[in-house]
């Protein structure tokens, strides 16, 4: 059989299922939960891909909500290509009435039941033909807060997957998505002594000067780094008595870029900045750094098949792997296995921002319905030319690595 005609195939049978994953999404977007509490998400989904012949293994990673839903033919053959399944969704805050605040705002009702497409369609494929290698769609806990794919590669999930992949849907024109960004963070709390500020001002050490003078100083800092490092500082809490000198300050010092091996070099200079600011003012200074998700790499070996798939479809991209200035929990296992990452639109007239009201919309319409086929399909696509000629992953994983050491070279 031609690589196209069982492209055919797909096509066909994704189109026969599309009216049962919609109402998978629809059921999802009905339960949106939050991170690592996505249990009817998990039970959904993981049910749905046991009855369609998947085995599957709940509560991996140490993580309750995440699955594994597998799939061979031909039992241990290479290679292992995984599809992924977003779970969680988020808190929408005061915006909402209290018992509607937590909304599917960023479509991860598309990203799994798309995931669970692709993922029947290539093992209807995989079985009628005796195709090796062995798919599994992985459901993925908490992406919004915590990093769920973080901990199960930490904890050995991804251990032998050759490839992975996951949507996400966009707005504007879809895209393929290039780099995202690296990030950390820093809660600095001051400490100092209150004292009347009209008495006696002389026994008071002010907290709030050490916050203002650490600010300045990130202000400087901030000058005096690469074009790709953002670096965002506010005062969180300076007290609310009146008539004393502010005693206790934070400030949260927010930090982003593409390569993460700057922030190496960047957090002792930050953490000076913090101390300088205490020694100038007699304050103490408490410093918590946080390290977030690591930044989405380049791999332009699985883009070049992904958008033959998403040309073959029909469908307009962005011209190259687009950049972003977001992050996410997918750049860390990009980093150790090759992956790639489809951006379809939900509204192609237009830019809307994830996580509002006005792209939750846009989440349940006639047009996710289409980027539920489409999206499906384009990764059941991908999946098959991997499985067919698994050198190009042998491809990508000497492009993965090639891209980490310029990350070195360019620290
Ligand atoms: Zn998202």
């Amino acid at each position: 059989m031609e690589t196209n005609e069982l492209k055919k195939e797909i096509n066909d049978y994704v189109e026969k299922e599309n009216e049962k994953l919609w109402k998978l999404a629809i059921e999802l977007y009905d339960n949106p939960e939050l991170y690592l509490r996505e249990y009817k998400t998990s039970e959904i989904l993981s049910t749905f891909l046991e009855n369609e012949g998947f085995t599957v293994e709940r509560g991996v990673g140490t993580l309750e909500t995440a699955f594994i839903a597998s799939y061979s033919k031909v039992k241990g053959s290479k290679p292992r290509i995984d599809i992924l399944a977003e779970l969680d969704a988020i808190d929408m805050g005061e915006r909402f009435p209290e018992n509607e605040r937590v909304q599917h705002a960023c479509g991860h009702n598309i990203i799994s039941t798309t995931a669970t497409g692709a993922g029947t369609a290539i093992k209807y494929i995989m079985d009628k033909y005796n195709l090796q290698g062995e798919i599994r769609v992985v459901g993925t806990p908490a992406e919004e807060q915590v990093g769920g794919k973080i901990i199960m590669l930490e904890n050995g999930v991804f251990d032998d997957t050759d490839a992975s992949m996951v949507l996400h849907p966009t707005s504007g024109t879809s895209k393929i998505a290039g780099r995202c960004k690296s990030s950390m963070s820093f809660e600095v709390t001051y400490n100092g002594f209150a004292a009347h500020i009209g008495n006696h001002r002389e026994k008071g050490i002010n907290a709030q000067d050490a916050g203002v003078i650490f600010y300045t100083s990130i202000a400087a800092l901030r000058y005096q780094t690469k074009d790709e490092i953002q670096m965002f500082v506010k005062f969180t809490d300076v007290g609310k008595e009146e008539g004393i000198i502010p005693s206790k300050c934070k400030m949260l010092v927010a930090v982003k870029c593409f390569n993460p091996l700057l922030l190496d070099g960047l957090a002792p200079k930050i953490r000076n900045c913090a101390e300088g600011a205490a020694l100038a003012t007699g304050c103490t200074v408490e410093i918590e750094e946080k390290r977030g998700y690591k930044g989405r790499i380049y791999n332009h070996t699985f883009e070049k098949y992904l958008r033959k798939n998403f040309e073959m479809l029909g469908e307009p991209l962005k011209e190259g792997m687009v950049d972003d200035n977001g992050g996410e929990d997918f750049g860390d296992v990009m980093r150790k296995i090759p992956g790639i990452m489809p951006y379809p639109t939900l509204i192609p007239e237009k830019r809307v921002s994830l996580h509002t009201k006005e792209y939750l919309e846009h989440v349940i319409s006639p047009r996710a319905k289409y980027v539920v086929g489409l999206g499906s399909k384009v990764m059941a696509y991908t999946t098959l030319d991997l499985l067919l000629d698994p050198s190009i992953i042998e491809e990508a994983k000497v492009e993965m690595a090639k891209e980490l050491q310029k990350e070195k070279e360019g620290e």
